[in-house]
């Protein structure tokens, strides 16, 4: 198969984690018989610096016309004092909008040979961990009416949390389809014992599971997943929530893990279409060293392969060649606090490749 990727490197170390993840790309493509097309794209502080504004319409022309979009990170110290509207982070809310992206996937995997990396104890978290917090991402109190007003006790603000059913049944169906590829069992989160959007939340999921008999539902309460999630975060498969909540939780999760340097994202739109990036940012204190983690990003790649392409062989052998690499002892220098044989971006990138057979 042939398929279409618009590639963002973006700035700082968004370049040189990129390179790395097209060179695993394309090993997979020489390997399993697919051609993957690139066209490299300017966002970011890259395209201030080339066209004046942080996304060019030629970007999102092109993303738009790709299967998929692989993002490296944007944003750096040289663009810092620009007003906030004109700052190469911009880029990344233009993308969102134009391209549709209502569902953000963050998975949440404890590799066994970074166990020392969790701050939770070893009972807790022993045999691993493997979750997917699913983020409503267009929707809710990020972008509900919002103001001032004068209110009997003074002056006082407001931001409302609104969901229609359509937006909850969307996000709910990414999430149990997504537990139907994984270990079918969702868990909706929210605060239906005070919240009405909570209420509407949880029986337009529960109507939506009607259609996947296979997978279990549980709901909790937004109070009570924060809980669980250090105390038996086990227990989690596929987590569904609104934007807010989601936030919160998505950053609790990935902290359960270890290192920046090792998680990956997607965010999705309607048809498969989506963009995937590693969740850390342009790291510019160490651009241009041969000192960045490219494995978040490598693995952004193969959750692409196996949410957009259906390519899910093709994406178990990336994520086998990460663990393999780990488990050879290698390390990059974010991982590097256990001990370890220490390398850089490159070679990380030449271990993985090496490592898919
Ligand atoms: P950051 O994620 O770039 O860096 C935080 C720390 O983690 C730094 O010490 C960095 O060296 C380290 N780090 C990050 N990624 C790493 C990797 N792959 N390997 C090893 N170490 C890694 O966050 P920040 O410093 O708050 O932000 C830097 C710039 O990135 C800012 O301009 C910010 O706005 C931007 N940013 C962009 C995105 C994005 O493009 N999605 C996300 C977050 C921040």
């Amino acid at each position: 198969m042939n398929y279409k990727i618009a590639v963002v490197p973006g700035d700082g170390i968004g370049p040189e984690v990129i390179e790395q993840a097209l060179r695993v790309l394309d090993k997979i493509g020489d390997t399993y018989n697919h051609t993957f097309e690139y066209m490299k794209v300017l966002a970011g502080g890259a395209a201030i610096d080339t066209t004046g504004g942080c996304l060019p319409q030629e970007t999102i022309d092109i993303c738009k016309s790709s299967d998929a979009v692989l993002l490296g990170a944007v944003g750096g110290w040289k663009w810092d004092t620009l007003p906030g509207d004109e700052r190469p982070e911009r880029a990344l809310l233009g993308l969102r909008k134009e391209l549709g992206l209502f569902a953000n996937l963050r998975p949440a995997i404890l590799f066994e040979d970074l166990a020392q990396a969790c701050p939770l104890k070893p009972e807790i978290i022993s045999g691993g961990l493997d979750l997917v917090v699913v983020r409503e991402l267009t929707g809710g109190i990020y972008f509900g009416e919002k103001g001032l007003k004068e209110t009997d006790l003074g002056p006082a603000a407001y931001d409302v949390e609104l969901y229609s059913e359509e937006e909850v049944r969307r996000i709910a169906v990414v999430a149990f389809d997504m537990a139907m590829k994984r270990g079918k069992k969702v868990t909706s989160v929210d605060k239906a014992n005070v919240l009405e959007s909570s209420r509407l939340w949880r029986r337009v999921v529960a109507e939506v599971s009607k259609d996947y008999p296979e997978v279990e539902l549980n709901n909790l309460y937004v109070d009570n997943t924060a809980m669980q999630m250090v105390l038996n975060p086990k227990q989690f498969d596929v987590i569904v929530t609104s934007n807010i909540f989601g936030d919160i939780l998505s950053d609790e999760a990935s902290q359960i893990t270890g290192s920046i340097g090792m998680l990956p994202s997607a965010s999705l739109a309607k048809g498969n279409f989506g963009m995937y990036e590693p969740v850390h940012g342009s790291a510019p204190d160490i651009a241009g060293q041969n000192k960045a983690n490219p494995m978040a990003t490598i693995l952004s790649a193969a959750m692409m392969l196996r949410y957009t392409f259906g390519l899910s062989k093709e994406a178990d052998a990336i994520e086998k060649a990460v663990k393999d690499v780990l488990a050879a002892g290698y390390r990059t220098p974010d991982l590097m606090a256990n001990g370890g044989k220490e390398i850089g971006t490159k070679e990380a990138g030449d271990l993985i490749v090496d490592f898919i057979a």
